[in-house]
């Protein structure tokens, strides 16, 4: 056997987890490297067999109690503190859905609306045809300075 898989097995061997075969322990009995980092192994888990975990020191259980509430109490929403963070991106995020949310109902109007225009019943030139053109334009006229115009064109003619 090679000392690369006698070696895998050297943990499992010093533990007697693992039944020595007669091929390992005849190798074990003729390579000197390998019969020293079994000793090495089998002194280390003696060691460790030995070992014994300290004793939390008194009032262990108290103290830590005692520090859990006080971080408890330092930052009580500490679990939602991701929150906080992601406040402004979500401010913004609904933002963007509030305007893109209004220009598209705005379309959606001016699609529907129809486009106003001079009506044919109207006969311009009459008191009545005017005010009917007045009132049924009265979007047009209040949103634009064509009335303005109307206005100027009308003092020019009066005192030419
Ligand atoms: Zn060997």
């Amino acid at each position: 056997m090679k000392c690369t898989e006698i070696r895998e097995m050297l943990p499992d061997l010093a533990a007697g987890l693992a039944p020595a075969e007669p091929q390992v322990n005849e190798h074990l009995r003729t390579c000197i490297g390998c019969a020293a980092r079994l000793d090495d192994f089998r002194k280390t888990m003696a060691l460790l067999d030995e070992w014994q975990a300290p004793e939390p020191s008194p009032y262990f259980d108290v103290r830590l109690q005692a520090r859990l509430r006080e971080e408890a109490a330092k930052e009580p929403a500490r679990g939602f503190a991701w929150i906080k963070v992601l406040r402004p991106v979500m401010a913004a995020a609904l933002a963007v859905i509030v305007i893109v949310g209004a220009a598209v109902v705005r379309l959606e109007e001016k699609k529907h609306q129809p486009t106003p225009g001079p009506v044919a019943s109207i006969v311009p030139g009459t008191p009545v045809g005017d005010l009917q053109a007045l009132d049924q334009n009265h979007d047009i006229y209040s949103d634009s300075d064509l009335l303005d115009d109307l206005q100027t064109q009308e003092d020019v003619n009066a005192n030419p």
